[in-house]
């Protein structure tokens, strides 16, 4: 268990917030997405940046190169998680939309 950096309250090594004030214990949070083997290859990194300015990076992928990124504020980020929501096809939230949802 960590302490707070903030208010020095306990923090378990997988929270990402501190449950006592809620300041953020990462500066980012990371997650990576393979892309659709049948009309793609290579994979998305999306980027959270919890500090100022927050924003999202998105950053295309292919092997160990990022071929493209962009940052999105955090109106934007929330526009594109609704719209993934929206689009899911399968009656269950996706993956996508499960962690854009956290964002
Ligand atoms: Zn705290």
């Amino acid at each position: 268990m960590r302490r707070c950096r903030a208010c020095g309250g306990g923090v378990q090594d997988e929270f990402r917030f501190c449950p006592h004030c809620g300041k953020p214990q990462r500066t980012k949070i990371v997650e990576y997405f393979r892309g659709h083997p049948d009309v793609g290859d290579g994979g998305l990194r999306v980027s959270v940046y919890l500090t100022e300015p927050r924003h999202a990076r998105l950053s295309v992928w292919r092997g160990d190169e990022a071929q493209a990124a962009i940052s999105l504020d955090p109106e934007e980020t929330s526009r594109l998680a609704r719209f993934l929501r929206a689009s899911a096809t399968d009656g269950h939230q996706s993956l996508v939309s499960r962690v854009l949802a956290r964002l």
